[in-house]
């Protein structure tokens, strides 16, 4: 059965202390509640604050991944931050192609097949975005983007590499927006999702490929998104932000 995932990307947002309390207050709430034993809950702060919350818990609470990585393997790249340094730190996961990163820092499909091969060669697991933008979907469009987001950005993998892959869709219109995708487009689109990874490594590794849905979800809608067969949880942006609200939908399968 492949892995239920809800992720909470923080983004930038939080000083050092509250975003130490956030995690606090994440620890607590986790005391009070059951997760499903299939659920892998995952923080992604910013990187000054990864250590501190790596610091926090064990995986059996929650794992710890990155907002970026750089394309680059080492050297004079000023302010970048590597695979290997995150290897070093023992994290799990990392975001790539983040719609806000394709939109305000040009990362083009050749840049995330550059920061996957990192991620992956140091022992990371991606958790690689793609979704159109409104305009795509208003011409109907959203399916050839998404497929060449894919296609582009992950299809040179090998099978075997390919398993570490999870992928989330976004439709950029749904982030931070307060305008969520309904359960019924979701599914449609990581049931084709599944089935572009099927025809090209077999139906075995579109099974066992977690299909992450991510845009303005919440404890309210979390649920009805979550109950569709393909839909396997959640990349969280804003209502990662408050232990409750992360809980609620953690907890909502
Ligand atoms: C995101 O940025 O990945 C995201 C899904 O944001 P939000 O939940 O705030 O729409």
């Amino acid at each position: 059965m492949r892995k239920h995932i809800v992720a909470g990307n923080w983004k930038m947002n939080k000083t050092f202390d509250e975003a130490d309390e956030l995690v606090n207050d994440i620890m607590a709430k986790l005391e009070e509640v059951t997760l499903d034993a299939n659920t892998t809950m995952i923080l992604c702060p910013p990187f000054p604050y990864l250590e501190m919350v790596s610091d926090y818990g064990d995986d059996s609470y929650f794992m710890v991944g990155a907002q970026n990585v750089s394309d680059q393997e080492s050297g004079a790249y000023t302010g970048e931050v590597s695979a290997a340094m995150l290897e070093s730190m023992e994290l799990d996961y990392c975001i790539v192609g983040h719609s806000e990163r394709r939109a305000y820092y040009h990362e083009t499909d050749e840049i995330v097949v550059r920061k996957v091969d990192q991620l992956l060669k140091h022992g990371l697991r991606p958790i690689v975005c793609c979704g159109e933008v409104l305009e795509e979907r208003e011409a109907e469009k959203q399916y050839e983007v998404v497929k060449r987001q894919i296609t582009d950005g992950l299809f040179h993998l090998s099978a075997e590499q390919f398993a570490d892959v999870v992928i989330a869709y976004e439709p950029v219109w749904a982030i931070g927006t307060g305008k969520t995708a309904t359960p019924e487009q979701a599914q449609e689109m990581h049931a084709f999702i599944r089935g572009l990874i099927a025809e090209k490594y077999g139906n075995e590794v579109a099974e066992e490929t977690s299909i992450l849905y991510g845009g303005s979800c919440k404890p309210s809608n979390a649920k009805e998104l979550f109950a569709n067969k393909d839909v396997d949880g959640g990349l969280i942006g804003g209502a990662s932000l408050k232990a409750e609200d992360f809980i609620g939908i953690a907890t909502a399968f």
